[in-house]
């Protein structure tokens, strides 16, 4: 008869923390001008208006956080850009597709003074087909006087048309309220892990190993451009970036993309910062300088990612710069550097040339499975029982300590508790979780294991 282990499958293991919660998403989506990120930083709770005044601008893709009633979501307004006139179809749709993609709920902007274009009717259809909620709003409704012209938005068949003015907050309680009722308590389960929206990222690294030109790397855009433009108030905090195929999140990329420079106390900061985006994050990409030997900081930055219990992919970056030499001399440095994660994925980039930058999205993906994996109870304790037939634990005073039986008590990271009769050496800790990893993987993702000693 095999044992009934579930009853410990809730046990919390006691160490690590785990990440916070996920976030319901709403995206903005909208043609230009028509007031998005008026409404957006009115949902925000922020006071300035956006100033938008340059044509041509390409703005970033960014995400806020929002609170109302109690209940946090995240906001993206995906609709950055100013396209040409030709291209405006298109880029409104690519909106409602990355929208489609990554929201709970979708909320379409439709200016009240002009009502319904070709391109929201296109619009329409396209979010009409998805499963996603939509919430159709007009804007720019200060007063009474368009109320009646707003009636005609029904015809887009998106229901009621909800009407805001983002400039001096009238309807936007109300709108609000319509948003929270569609958010789903829990975000929607995404690639079947159960968590919503894109997965969180963290791109961390000491200065100067490449973390902007990455980041420019896998955005394909010129984010200079953004820090020259005068009244740009808005400080996104993360980027949403499509890597193969999947939209992810790059968490508290502002600095990169502003370049913050701090006078005193800089290292100070870049650390406070580098913990509070990995904590913020599922999984880190730390940036290694392959072509320099593996400095302290590195090493910081990993322990940091390490004692997170965050999944990790390592990146070695400015490859473009490493030779015939460089290279053997690395494989040296990075076994005596690296032991403490010799279970995370390597690959070897430039962020300047583009070389395998194509690689990061899979080793992500691996790593985050890892981080997300529960072995069943019953076939966690099968395995165990042969392994320590096979390889008991050592005798310590006389006594041999017995391993009476394991549980996973957590996920993100895979976390065991091991119950025991006896104190069990950390070599042999080491040893189950090397067998651990040989047989149910967690590439790419740090494994706990802890012991509790029965009375
Ligand atoms: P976006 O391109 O869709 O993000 O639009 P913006 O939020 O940048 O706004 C475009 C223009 O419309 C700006 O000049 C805003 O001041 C103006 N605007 C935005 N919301 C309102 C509103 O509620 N009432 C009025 N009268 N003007 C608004
Ligand atoms: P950050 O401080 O980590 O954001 O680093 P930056 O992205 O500002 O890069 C620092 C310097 O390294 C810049 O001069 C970049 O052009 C350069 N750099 C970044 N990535 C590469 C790379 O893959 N190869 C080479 N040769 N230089 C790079």
């Amino acid at each position: 008869d095999e044992a009934d282990w579930s009853a410990f499958d809730d046990l919390d293991g006691g160490d690590g923390e785990q990440a916070a919660p996920p976030q319901p998403v709403l995206a903005v989506v909208g043609r230009p001008n028509v007031g998005k990120s008026t409404l957006v930083n009115r949902i925000i709770g922020r006071r300035e208006a956006v100033v938008q005044d340059v044509p041509g601008v390409t703005r970033d893709r960014v995400a806020y956080d929002a609170l109302w009633n109690g209940r946090k979501f995240t906001v993206v307004d995906t609709g950055g850009w100013e396209p040409d006139a030709v291209g405006l179809q298109a880029s409104v749709a690519a909106q409602a597709e990355l929208a489609m993609a990554t929201a709970d709920v979708i909320l379409l902007v439709v200016d009240g003074s002009v009502g319904a274009t070709s391109t929201e009717e296109a619009v329409a259809k396209a979010l009409r087909r998805s499963k996603k909620p939509v919430i159709l709003c007009a804007s720019k409704v200060d007063d009474d006087r368009l109320m009646a012209d707003i009636a005609s938005l029904w015809s887009l068949g998106l229901g009621e048309p909800f009407p805001v003015s983002g400039l001096h907050g009238r309807g936007s309680g109300d709108l609000l309220d319509v948003i929270l009722d569609r958010l789903p308590e829990t975000p929607r389960d995404d690639f079947g892990s159960g968590r919503g929206g894109p997965r969180r990222v963290a791109l961390v690294g000491k200065p100067n190993v490449g973390k902007s030109s990455l980041l420019n790397r896998l955005t394909g855009e010129d984010r200079s451009v953004v820090d020259s433009v005068a009244g740009t108030t808005v400080d996104p905090v993360d980027s949403l970036v499509e890597l193969d195929g999947e939209v992810w999140r790059f968490v508290d990329t502002a600095g990169l993309r502003k370049r913050v420079k701090f006078s005193g106390g800089a290292e100070y900061y870049a650390s406070l910062r580098t913990k509070s985006a990995i904590e913020t994050a599922e999984v880190a990409v730390v940036l290694l300088d392959a072509h320099e030997p593996l400095a302290e900081q590195d090493l910081r930055v990993l322990t940091m990612v390490v004692e997170s219990g965050r999944a990790c992919v390592l990146a070695f970056n400015k490859w473009d710069l490493v030779d015939e030499d460089r290279r053997t001399e690395m494989v040296r440095e990075l076994e005596r550097g690296l032991v403490r994660v010799p279970w995370a994925d390597k690959v070897n980039i430039s962020a300047l040339t583009g070389r395998a930058v194509h690689k990061l999205a899979p080793a992500l993906r691996t790593a985050l499975n890892s981080w997300d994996t529960r072995v069943p109870t019953g076939r966690l304790n099968q395995w165990l029982t042969e392994l320590i037939s096979a390889t008991p634990p050592p005798v310590r005073g006389g006594k041999q300590p017995k391993v009476l039986f394991a549980t996973q008590a957590s996920t993100r990271p895979p976390t065991f508790v091991l119950f025991t009769t006896g104190f069990l050496e950390a070599s042999y800790r080491r040893f189950i979780e090397r067998r651990l990893r040989e047989e149910f993987g967690f590439q790419g993702s740090p494994v706990r294991i802890s012991v509790r000693v029965r009375e």
